[in-house]
């Protein structure tokens, strides 16, 4: 099932986000602290001659990891390479990978977590020393060889920097957390966004937009070219607040940027279990949900937003949550 307001993917979106990709830290919207740090350490790198230090990037899904990958590249005037975590089988894949490099190139990693623990054992020493031991053949024939890499700059993205095992995580030199944006930098996105459509959008609606974006760019762009549909069908030559706000009904997504499947994981605590505190396996099998995804993918905006809590027996819904839904907290049997 698709979801408007998810962070992660979904299919329609990624055509249309290449074009919509920031190349310079300027052009990146939010994130001053991550910006200002980074700005700094490709400077330093740069008047150093040397490659930047390995990245770590971590914050919730659409925030703009792979965005800022790519600039780093692009500031560093060097080879921007991608890939994931699933995607490297063996390792022989990242030998190829790795040996293909150039020096001073970003390799991209996202969901970098995910990484065999064969394959990522051989990016210690690529990461540290730049050097990668494989074997080669099987049997009394095999015998290990030493390939010399070029300085190279790791780019890893994960949701949770605590998702890493500690020897892969102590290699990255830097990492940056990204945030939730605030509602004023999400305006600017959606802007940007309908400027590079050439569609016009009026202040109102662009702020609309932004707070029911739960944070994410990502989905703000994606509600964007849901709601200039709609507003070209009604023959609009600006996008108005109106029809934002009815496009967004239509859509399902209520005032604070919550859709049915949140709806369902509040109401099923309230319901279920009088508010909670109630365990995440529990919730997960009420709502037929996988736990991993309750967890990296709908909790951290209801926790952000403080409609849920977690506690050491499990989460609990807050009032606010109660609230926002017309109920008071004590009203539950
Ligand atoms: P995932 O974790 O799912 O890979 P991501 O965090 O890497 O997601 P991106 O693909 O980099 O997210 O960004 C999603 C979209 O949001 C892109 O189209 C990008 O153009 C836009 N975007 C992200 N961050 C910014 C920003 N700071 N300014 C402007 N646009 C942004």
């Amino acid at each position: 099932e698709e979801r408007m307001v998810t962070g992660e993917l979904q299919s329609e979106d990624s055509t249309v986000e290449l074009s919509l990709r920031p190349t310079t830290l300027n052009q990146y919207i939010g994130q001053a602290k991550v910006k200002e740090n980074l700005s700094i350490f490709i400077q330093a790198a740069k008047m150093r001659n040397e490659p930047l230090d390995h990245v770590l990037l971590y914050g919730p899904p659409g925030l703009g990891k792979t965005t800022l990958a790519a600039i780093i590249a692009n500031e560093m005037g060097v080879q921007f390479r991608s890939t994931s975590g699933p995607a490297i089988d063996r390792a022989g894949d990242l030998a190829a990978i790795l040996s293909s490099l150039e020096v001073g190139d970003v390799l991209f990693i996202d969901e970098v977590h995910r990484l065999p623990r064969s394959v990522e054992e051989v990016l210690y020493s690529a990461m540290e020393d730049f050097f990668i031991d494989i074997v080669i053949g099987t049997g009394p024939s095999a015998r290990s060889v030493r390939i010399d890499l070029p300085p190279f700059t790791l780019v890893g993205a994960t949701t949770r920097a605590g998702l890493l095992s500690a020897p892969l995580r102590d290699r990255f030199g830097v990492l940056s957390r990204l945030e939730y944006y605030e509602t004023k930098d999400l305006c600017s996105i959606v802007e940007r966004t309908a400027d590079i459509f050439e569609t016009f959008i009026s202040k109102e609606a662009a702020v609309e937009v932004a707070r029911r974006s739960r944070g994410t760019p990502r989905i703000a762009n994606r509600l964007l070219r849901r709601i200039r549909d709609i507003s070209q069908v009604k023959g609009e030559k600006e996008i108005s607040l109106e029809t934002t706000e009815k496009a967004l009904k239509m859509l399902q997504v209520d005032d604070v940027g919550l859709d049915h499947i949140d709806h369902k994981l509040l109401i099923g605590i309230i319901d279920g279990f009088q508010g909670g505190p109630v365990g995440l396996e529990t919730i997960a099998a009420t709502i037929g949900e996988e736990s991993q995804t309750i967890e990296d993918v709908y909790e951290p905006y209801l926790l952000q937003i403080g409609f849920i809590q977690r506690t050491p027996r499990g989460r609990l819904v807050t009032e606010k949550a109660y609230e926002h839904f017309g109920l008071k907290a004590n009203d539950a049997e």
